[in-house]
């Protein structure tokens, strides 16, 4: 038997650092030896959060984490590695500390959910048991959405928008061995998308390789959507850092900068409207839906997953939780420091239920970064709380064009140290102050 303590939650979630904190309360309960299992598939942004916290809320529960990839190459701070500022290792993560803590961590791939005998198999073969499973898959990319666009043709023409190193790695070698005067290409997604800022960061990042290496070329951005996340002070960037560079061609009612087909072999993309352009590098991003064992497990309706807001269980499927980018969070956004805050919360889910113990009031939050330029970063935010099934937001803010550099370099800084801080809560690492008090 054994206490948790609010103190202990303190030391934990404190361990973290400011930036990730979650406003769940946790309360002293305990949990019986042999108790339950709990599997997780997915050990990424959402995943990976809900297995630590469990398991350190609950060390005696059974705890299996399914993961496809030893390494773990986070989509969060790739838009860096691209503009230069970060090395590709530098977003890799290992298990090493999850398993210290007793989580069985398996790398494997989930294929099939059975809910009425709660097992799932794997790929490898075999099957894991469950009392509450949780699912955080991430996206899987909609192909089909563009007609020339496939898996294969991500080889020559890369999205680089999910956990894949070597998309990364492709976009980047194909931006360094692209001639000066050559034309980039970027395909935008249509709502609803992983990290709604996260293309137009990249944009800053490609704009700023090409202004500093080749200033010659072109970034053209062909996007089906009218307005986009932070817009005022993207489009401040663009006109402030890359206005030689950057072509924006954000669509009118008829969705005419929508692309429908792309020719793999000449790299020419075609608009709705008729817009031809060749590509020399073309960053295709197109529409997403949950990954696809949500589907499999009957947890999805339609591309992503109805949950109810209180605490990310499946509204479809008893005993399955489905969180990050897989659910439909409206109006949360599909961003890891989401789907962190949100594996708190069902993290404290899980323990009490199966604990017997009354829940919690749950709180979410959501902040999102992107460097514009060097030093120079922009956020937005905001609280939620679950009202009518939907999650409600409050107390948001948003970056004002026309700031100070001290308040963007700020933002910067703030933004390295909350990577600093998900990623040691995820992964179980020594925290930020853990480890200063190490060096010191
Ligand atoms: C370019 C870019 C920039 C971004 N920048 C930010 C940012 O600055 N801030 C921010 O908060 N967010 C950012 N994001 C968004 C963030 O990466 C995602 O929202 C977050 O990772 C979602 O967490 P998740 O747990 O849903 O999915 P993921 O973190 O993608 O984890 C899913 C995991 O599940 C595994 N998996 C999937 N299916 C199976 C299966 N069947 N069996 C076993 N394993 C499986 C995958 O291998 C993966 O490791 C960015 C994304 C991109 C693409």
């Amino acid at each position: 038997m054994r206490d948790f303590s609010r103190r202990d939650f303190g030391k934990l979630a404190g361990a973290a650092g400011a930036g990730t904190l979650t406003s769940v309360a946790w309360g002293n309960f305990a949990i019986a030896q042999g108790a339950a299992k709990v599997v997780i598939v997915g050990g990424g942004a959402g995943g990976a959060t809900v297995a630590h916290f469990v398991k350190k809320e609950a060390p005696n529960l059974d705890v299996t984490l399914i993961e496809a990839n030893v390494i773990y190459s986070s989509s969060f701070f790739s838009n860096l590695y691209i503009g230069g500022f970060r090395t590709l290792e530098s977003l890799n993560h290992g298990y090493a500390g999850l398993r210290r803590l007793g989580i069985k961590v398996v790398h494997d791939f989930a294929t099939d959910v059975d809910s009425t005998k709660k097992i799932v198999r794997t790929r490898g073969g075999r099957t894991y048991a469950y009392d509450r499973l949780v699912l955080s898959p991430g996206i899987d990319i909609k192909y089909e959405t563009i007609t020339g666009y496939s898996r294969d043709a991500a080889r020559g023409m890369p999205h680089a928008y999910n956990t894949n190193a070597t998309q990364k790695r492709l976009l980047k070698q194909q931006l360094q061995g692209m001639r000066d005067g050559g034309t980039v290409v970027m395909v935008m997604p249509n709502n609803p998308f992983r990290c709604p800022p996260g293309p137009y960061e990249r944009a800053c990042m490609i704009a700023h390789i090409l202004k500093t290496r080749k200033p010659k070329s072109k970034l053209v951005i062909l996007d089906p959507k009218r307005a986009f996340s932070k817009q005022p002070v993207f489009t401040e960037a663009f006109d402030k850092y890359y206005k030689s560079i950057i072509d924006l061609n954000l669509s009118t009612e008829i969705d005419d900068y929508s692309v429908i087909s792309i020719d793999p072999k000449t790299k020419e993309v075609v608009t709705r409207a008729g817009k031809k352009v060749r590509a020399d590098v073309a960053n295709i991003i197109p529409q997403q839906r949950a990954g696809e064992i949500a589907a499999k497990a009957g947890v999805a309706e339609g591309d992503w997953c109805p949950i109810n807001a209180e605490n990310f269980s499946s509204r479809k499927v008893r005993d399955i939780y489905v969180l990050g980018d897989a659910a439909i969070a409206a109006e949360m956004p599909k961003s890891a420091f989401s789907a962190n805050s949100q594996a708190k919360v069902v993290a404290s889910d899980i323990v009490a239920a199966l604990a017997k113990k009354d829940k919690f009031e749950p709180r979410y939050r959501n902040t999102c970064w992107s460097l514009l330029a060097p030093d120079d970063n922009v956020k937005i935010g905001a609280n939620y709380t679950p009202k009518d099934g939907k999650l409600d937001p409050s107390g948001s803010f948003v970056s004002q064009r026309g700031e100070t550099a001290d308040v963007r370099k700020q933002n910067y800084q703030e933004s390295i140290a909350w990577y600093d801080s998900i990623t040691a809560e995820m992964f179980a690492k020594p925290g930020p102050a853990a480890a200063a008090k190490k060096a010191g």
